[in-house]
């Protein structure tokens, strides 16, 4: 099963030695960008140790302990990953009544569709009542695994307090445990963290094994696949997204909303903003502002590095709203930070339209010659 993971031969071949080896570290940190492999890898370097099938190449992906690492069914694999407030037990139930429906439909993406972005009603990080539950469940012995295995995914997103405790448990872990760490900011861990864990570098992935991915797997045309794989900047999350008509249609209407913006549109942009009146266009909006950083950088890469230039299938266009508006190039790292932060504060119940809004008046008012 390794080997449906795209573009990390390196790191596989890593983990298959230590496979081999009998060579398993209890604790590993495995780190690079979002969208390239790190959880699907961690599930199945972890299957693989658990895997009853006699062939070589573990994990099988149908023996019963594999099917049940792929349905998170199994009793001795724990996946902590930013959350609400679960109010999670030691025993690993969650309490909060409101949020199990949220929880269910999260697992359910992971598991089906996990390339989709879910966005959880409010705000999200890894809680310590997780991380005790992990304390309570490593020091058990194990049900039916010879490992017990612990993902905790975005492991940077526990608060001082949370890492702190979940520093204890890394300082001594029992020998049948694998504790992966998954994190795309490795800087932002706590360096005692850091330390205790093995390091294993995942690279984004080339453009060309993301096209072959859309090409043969995705069923997409060659020309589709170049521009999508260009769009997903080494992220295979990030192309399988795109392959999602909702997508497609969410880069449309980025490309509306600049053009409004270079046409300085007032009228034109509250009916744009208008669409987006429920909080339930979150995720859209995320899309949305996505494609608008890229093709807000298309439009400085048309003079500089036009072999740069994402919407290949566009530049007549680009070329238009450039001329349209030169000054946007002495703008636009400032507004690509801007729309950066703005969609890390994608949580919780924001309005959607407000946050248009910031956007169109930023960027309005740079090319207004204010700030
Ligand atoms: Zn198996």
């Amino acid at each position: 099963m390794f080997s449906r993971i795209r573009g990390q031969s390196r790191v596989i071949n890593i983990l298959q030695k230590a496979l081999q080896l009998d060579k398993i570290a209890n604790s590993y940190l495995f780190h690079g960008p979002d969208g390239v492999g790190k959880f699907t890898t961690a599930l199945y370097f972890g299957m693989a140790l658990n895997c009853q099938s006699e062939i070589d190449t573990k994990p099988c992906g149908i023996c019963s302990s594999c099917r049940k690492f792929l349905n998170f069914t199994h009793p001795d694999f724990v996946f902590i990953f930013p959350s609400p407030n679960l109010d999670v037990s030691p025993e690993g139930e969650v309490k909060s009544d409101k949020l199990l429906n949220e929880y269910q439909d999260y697992i359910k993406n992971k598991i089906e569709t996990p390339w989709k972005e879910f966005i959880f009603s409010s705000k999200v990080e890894i809680r310590i009542s997780s991380i005790r539950m992990l304390e309570h469940k490593i020091n058990l012995t194990p049900n039916e695994a010879k490992y017990k295995v612990y993902i905790v995914e975005d492991a940077e997103s526990m608060n001082i307090n949370t890492a702190n405790a979940f520093l204890k448990t890394l300082e001594e872990p029992p020998q049948d445990a694998l504790i992966i760490l998954t994190s795309a900011n490795p800087n932002s861990l706590l360096p005692t963290i850091l330390s205790r864990c093995q390091k294993i570098t995942f690279q984004a992935l080339p453009r060309d094994i993301i096209e072959k991915e859309l090409i043969e797997n995705r069923f997409l045309e060659n020309i589709e696949a170049k521009l999508y794989a260009r769009i997903a900047n080494g992220s295979m999350e990030k192309a399988l997204r795109l392959v999602d008509s909702s997508s497609i249609e969410s880069r449309e209407n980025a490309l509306e909303l600049i053009k409004i913006i270079l046409d300085h549109d007032d009228l034109r942009f509250i009916e744009y903003a208008s669409e987006f009146r429920s909080v339930k266009s979150q995720t859209k909006l995320a899309e949305i502002i996505s494609h608008l950083i890229i093709w807000t950088s298309d439009l400085t890469y048309l003079k500089i590095a036009p072999t740069e230039i994402v919407n290949l299938d566009n530049t007549e266009m680009l070329e238009k709203m450039y001329l349209k508006n030169p000054a946007v190039e002495n703008y636009v790292y400032d507004l690509i930070e801007y729309m950066e932060k703005t969609l890390k504060l994608l949580v919780g119940n924001i309005n959607p339209q407000l946050v248009l809004t910031s956007i169109y008046h930023k960027y309005t008012g740079k090319l207004a010659g204010g700030t």
